[in-house]
């Protein structure tokens, strides 16, 4: 068998996978990435959407190429019909663009292969190599023939559905109140705006919300997300979907031309990410916004911050925990809050009834709120809802 040998391995190039190579072998790491599909950026399950910030944040200069629509910010609509609309002044860090997210994943990979990491699509892991309990490597696939790859850490990057994670010991297994299951389309010949991305709350979406992100002209990806826990049948997201598509006016003369399906994890993130020889980046963590459903950013940034921690890991060749400590030190210090905060919020926010959410609406337009992120309103809801925060009050 093929055995191959590098200072670390990165499994899945996502944009967490893909943000980890380029900043590990920026730092002078010798990187491996291995992508299960033939195409990075294929098969595409996201609506698309992220803020300016999100990207810059992570150094990665915005192209044109890959963003399909910059838009002037969104529009929260209650069950009764309140349109909350934020525009571009007051749209804080939830929204900015939709991407071609198929062009963008590839943009951060190449990002990573200009650095110096190596590529290898059509490449799936199989498992990890383990000795004495300590990650080595991982087993894999690539073009049919297995492959060895001994490196001095995995990097668990393979989204949602991770597994390499669960093959080094971590539990990673999520109640189904904390997943949410999507459906989207990407509807065309629509008479949506174009210039606002759309979030429809209320039980048309228990749990969860519909959303409307432009996609330029008469085109958006118009999607549902439902809380698992709340489904009792396979398909009925897509039924959720279809029932809410008929009834509105701007969007049932419209057509699909792309179908899909997918999960998010909304739980709060996992207690570990790293052990000797293994770091986890991205949804693989679980590091998706709790309400929101937003994960590109949170990926980016972890990507960012394991890259950094491994080059320097690389460079003293330890990957022993004690080492790859200040990767979980430094992304847990920029979003555990957020994220144990947003988790709450989203286990209250679940509870409440149509009527509530229409008053919870009309409270953040009488209130106002400077910037719009989860966290000023959640503020703005503290002021006339306080029973509504109470759980979490000294995390807002
Ligand atoms: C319907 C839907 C809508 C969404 N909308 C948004 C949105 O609008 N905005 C937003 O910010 N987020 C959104 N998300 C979430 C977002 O898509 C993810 O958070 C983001 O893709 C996470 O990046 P990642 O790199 O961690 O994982 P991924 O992008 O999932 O990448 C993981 C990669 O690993 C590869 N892989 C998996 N297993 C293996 C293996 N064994 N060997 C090799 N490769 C493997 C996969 O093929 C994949 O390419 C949405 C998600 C869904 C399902």
């Amino acid at each position: 068998m093929k055995t191959l040998k590098y200072d670390i391995v990165v499994v899945g190039a996502g944009p967490a996978g893909s943000m980890t190579a380029r900043n590990a072998a920026k730092g002078g790491a010798n990187v491996l990435m291995i992508e299960k599909r033939q195409e990075i950026g294929s098969s595409l399950r996201c609506a698309e959407g992220i803020s300016h910030k999100g990207i810059e944040k992570v150094g990665l200069k915005i192209d044109r190429k890959w963003v399909s629509t910059e838009v002037s910010g969104a529009k929260i609509v209650s069950p009764g019909g309140k349109v909350l609309k934020i525009d571009e002044k007051n749209a804080g860090n939830e929204v900015g663009m939709v991407l071609e997210r198929h062009l963008f994943d590839k943009f951060v990979a190449m990002e990573a292969a200009r650095a110096g990491a190596d590529i290898m699509v059509k490449t799936s892991a199989l498992d990890v190599i383990k000795e004495n309990g300590v990650v080595k490597g991982v087993k894999a696939i690539s073009y049919g023939e297995p492959v060895r790859i001994e490196a001095g850490c995995v990097v668990s990057a393979d989204g949602y559905e991770s597994q390499v994670a669960r093959w080094a010991g971590i539990e990673t297994v999520q109640k189904p109140s904390d997943i949410t299951s999507c459906f989207q389309y990407r509807l065309t010949n629509i008479k949506h705006e174009q210039d606002f991305c759309e979030f429809i709350i209320g039980s048309i979406a228990p749990g969860g919300y519909v959303w409307i992100f432009p996609k330029g002209g008469d085109t958006a990806n118009v999607g549902i997300g439902v809380l698992l826990s709340k489904l009792k049948k396979p398909g009925e997201v897509k039924m959720y979907l279809d029932k809410f598509i008929k009834s509105d006016s701007r969007l049932n003369c419209g057509q699909p031309v792309e179908a899909i399906a997918g999960a998010v994890s909304v739980s709060p993130p996992l207690d570990k990410t790293i052990m000797d020889g293994l770091m986890i980046v991205g949804d693989a963590a679980r590091v998706i916004d709790p309400i929101t459903g937003g994960g590109i950013a949170n990926g980016l940034c972890t990507g960012m911050h394991a890259g950094n921690v491994l080059a320097k890991c690389a460079q003293a060749k330890d990957f022993t925990e004690s080492v790859m400590q200040e990767y979980e030190d430094l992304w847990r210090a920029e979003m555990e809050n957020r994220l144990w905060r947003n988790w709450m919020a989203k286990e209250k926010f679940l509870t409440l009834s149509d009527e509530t959410l229409d008053s919870v609406i009309n409270t953040i337009g009488e209130v106002g709120v400077e910037k719009v992120t989860v966290h000023n309103l959640l503020l703005a809801i503290k002021e006339r809802h306080p029973e509504l925060v109470k759980e979490f009050e000294d995390l807002l």
